[in-house]
């Protein structure tokens, strides 16, 4: 409703002068009268100037109750305004006390929630009771929020009308302040948006949905695959892609229509949504194409297997239009994470391995590593092996001694892992540290070698023997948010001296997050450890990050020494690192010194500590004993 604003002004102020002169005439008459009566007691010494008492009284009066009046005719036509607006309007407008007691409700509450505004008014607190329970939760925090005068929300929410249906609102609120500041209701206006709702969800899977089988379309097939490589990423958990292309689709399509294609599309795909149900993802690629996506399938035979199935569900026959229709199709698998890291290279692997399926080994079903299916059984077999080894204790150290170039006196050791096994003897760390990496193994395997070490410096202390030893921290381990404390109780359990264990820990750990890499290594060195940097020179190195890290020693890599006696530029760099650590006052090692050459050359670029075959390859703890105890007494 529109109201003229000029028009109703000068209306009220006509009425409000004669509602002034109203009560002037009712003053003037009442105050006349009782002038009137006592004017028989005065009326012999009656002055005219006695009715100006008289006059500015009934003045004053009319004033004073015209004005009175004036203000509640005011206060009730706004009331009659909003009423007209408030009424009128389409949204649901309330306005609630603290305690939740409605004061006014809009008619429009009847046809938003289905209750009348008398039922508001009612019961307090209504709203919250209409709520749909999935929005119970983010509802049940706003009005906590906005009960103690917080920011206001703007919130799409769910409620459910009193003849059980359920609607999508738009709800706003403010909180209303008394003049003196205090909070003392809230205001609201609630919005029916369930049209929008609708069409935002048509759009939305209209985005994800193929329109022709109703299944998840190439975009929602990347975006489920990205998100299981993420969360795929940390575990050991596998997962595996299937791609399937039907043979001949291009001739069914010709031979009889498009519309009777599609109706062939749509049957397989409700036979493949069926039959993955619960076990995996479907998704249309495009055309004749459709992926599986089936997650905790990391064996190639199970995933053969999988594919075989759907091999025979493609090959069961149609009935379409009355016509019995039997088709074919390849599929072509690609494994998380051997076969790609990210949805692209997964999809396209697969592609390729459906491809070579049909063209190449004319067989349905192809993986597309060919030596996977060995591979992957190995490294499976391999893995389980490494569990039961952990925890049957078959991991254990090996010492390399660190000796000093200048006399080859042992200054200390390196403790190496190794796996000794019943059937192939002793295995060296290559084989297994890949796979422990990988699956999260080298936390335990890091905490039974420390543990292994601490008993061992025990063991040689209580022979007089006092034999710092390095402990290699993989970059997992580092990270790890435990590490600290594991470290700290198996120093403490064991009682060993922690200024004879350093760690080795690569570039790699440092590099993701220097800042907490600093202050881990300042928590190390506070209970004691030295802290050296191991395979440096490899990949990332970065001289200028040194400075910032709290280290003692950097172990350069074993490929310096393999190439200074050929290669002048790693005599160059070889030459700027040991300048630079001289600088820092760090110490260092040379990792892999083989020949006498390369000692005698490394002797004459400054290094003085090496580690290598030409001294010692790494020897059992009984080895080392006696070599030790044997040195100790030749000097
Ligand atoms: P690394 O820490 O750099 O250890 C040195 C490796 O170089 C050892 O191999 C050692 O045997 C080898 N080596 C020493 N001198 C020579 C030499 O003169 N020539 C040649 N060609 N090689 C030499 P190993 O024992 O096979 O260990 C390989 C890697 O496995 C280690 O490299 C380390 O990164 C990892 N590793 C071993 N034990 C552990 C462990 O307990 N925890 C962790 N996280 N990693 C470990
Ligand atoms: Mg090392
Ligand atoms: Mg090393």
């Amino acid at each position: 409703m529109l109201v003229d604003n000029d028009v109703t002004q000068s209306r009220d102020k006509g009425s409000e002068l004669q509602i002034y002169l109203k009560y002037f005439i009712f003053a003037a008459l009442a105050i006349g009268i009782v002038v009137f009566i006592q004017l028989g007691f005065i009326l012999k010494t009656f002055k005219p100037y006695y009715l100006i008492v008289p006059v500015i009284l009934a003045l004053a009066l009319g004033f004073l109750f015209g004005h009175v009046s004036i203000l509640r005719n005011r206060l009730a036509h706004k009331n009659q305004l909003f009423l007209a607006v408030a009424d009128f309007a389409q949204e649901f407008t309330y306005y609630r006390l603290l305690d939740g007691r409605y004061e006014y409700a809009s008619p429009s509450c009847f046809d938003l929630t289905g209750y009348t505004c008398d039922e508001f008014y009612q019961s307090p607190n209504l709203m919250d009771k209409l709520i749909h329970p999935d929005d119970v939760e983010v509802w049940g925090k706003h009005i906590h929020k906005i009960n103690n005068a917080g920011q206001p929300d703007n919130l799409d929410l769910r409620l459910i009308t009193k003849d059980g249906k359920t609607i999508w609102f738009s709800h706003i609120c403010g909180s209303v302040f008394s003049a003196d500041g205090k909070q003392v209701g809230v205001r609201s206006t609630n919005i029916n948006i369930t049209d929008r709702k609708k069409t935002e969800q048509r759009i939305e899977h209209m985005a994800y949905y193929d329109s022709l089988t109703d299944l998840p379309n190439r975009g929602s097939l990347s975006k489920h695959v990205d998100e299981l490589t993420k969360s795929h990423a940390a575990g050991n958990e596998r997962f595996a892609l299937l791609f399937l292309d039907l043979d001949r689709f291009k001739n069914i399509n010709d031979s009889f229509h498009h519309e009777f294609g599609d109706h062939l599309l749509v049957e397989l795909a409700q036979r493949l949504k069926r039959c993955c149900k619960g076990r995996g993802f479907v998704a249309r690629f495009g055309g004749d194409e459709f992926v599986v996506v089936v997650e905790n399938l990391g064996d190639p035979a199970a995933a053969i297997s999988y594919a075989q199935e759907l091999v025979e569900l493609v090959e069961q026959p149609f009935v379409i239009s009355n016509k019995e229709l039997y088709i074919s199709g390849g599929i072509g698998i690609s494994l998380f994470p051997y076969d790609g890291q990210d949805s692209a290279t997964l999809i396209r692997n697969a592609d390729a391995a459906m491809y070579r399926a049909k063209k190449e080994t004319h067989s349905c079903i192809s993986l597309y590593s060919k030596d996977l299916i060995e591979d992957a059984t190995a490294f499976i077999t391999t893995e389980s092996r490494i569990r039961q080894g952990l925890s049957n204790g078959e991991f254990i150290p090996y010492f390399q001694p660190k000796v000093s170039m200048k006399d080859g006196s042992i200054i200390g050791v390196e403790a190496l892992a190794r796996w000794q096994t019943q059937d192939r003897g002793m295995v060296p760390p290559d084989e297994f540290i890949y796979i422990m990496e990988e699956t999260g193994l080298i936390l335990p395997l890091g905490s039974s070698m420390l543990e292994a070490v601490c008993k061992q410096i025990g063991k040689w202390s209580k022979q007089g023997l006092s034999i710092p030893v390095a402990v290699n921290i993989s970059s997992k381990q580092f990270a790890h948010p435990r590490f600290i404390n594991v470290v700290k109780q198996v120093i403490e359990e064991y009682n060993v001296n922690p200024n004879l264990i350093e760690f080795e820990i690569t570039e790699q750990a440092f590099l993701e997050d220097l800042t907490s890499a600093v202050d881990m290594l300042l928590q190390l060195k506070e209970l004691g450890l030295s802290i050296a940097v191991d395979d440096f020179g490899t990949g990332y190195s970065s001289l200028s990050y040194l400075k910032h890290l709290p280290v003692d020693t950097l172990k350069i890599d074993r490929s310096f020494a393999a190439d200074i006696l050929n290669d002048s530029r790693d005599v160059a760099i070889l030459k700027a690192i040991m300048s630079l650590c001289n600088d820092l006052e760090l110490k260092t090692v040379v990792e892999g010194v083989e020949t006498q050459e390369q000692a005698k050359l490394l002797l004459q670029l400054g290094c003085t500590v090496a580690q290598g075959f030409l001294y010692y390859e790494a020897i059992s703890a009984e080895e080392l004993t006696e070599i030790i105890s044997r040195k100790n007494i030749d000097t």
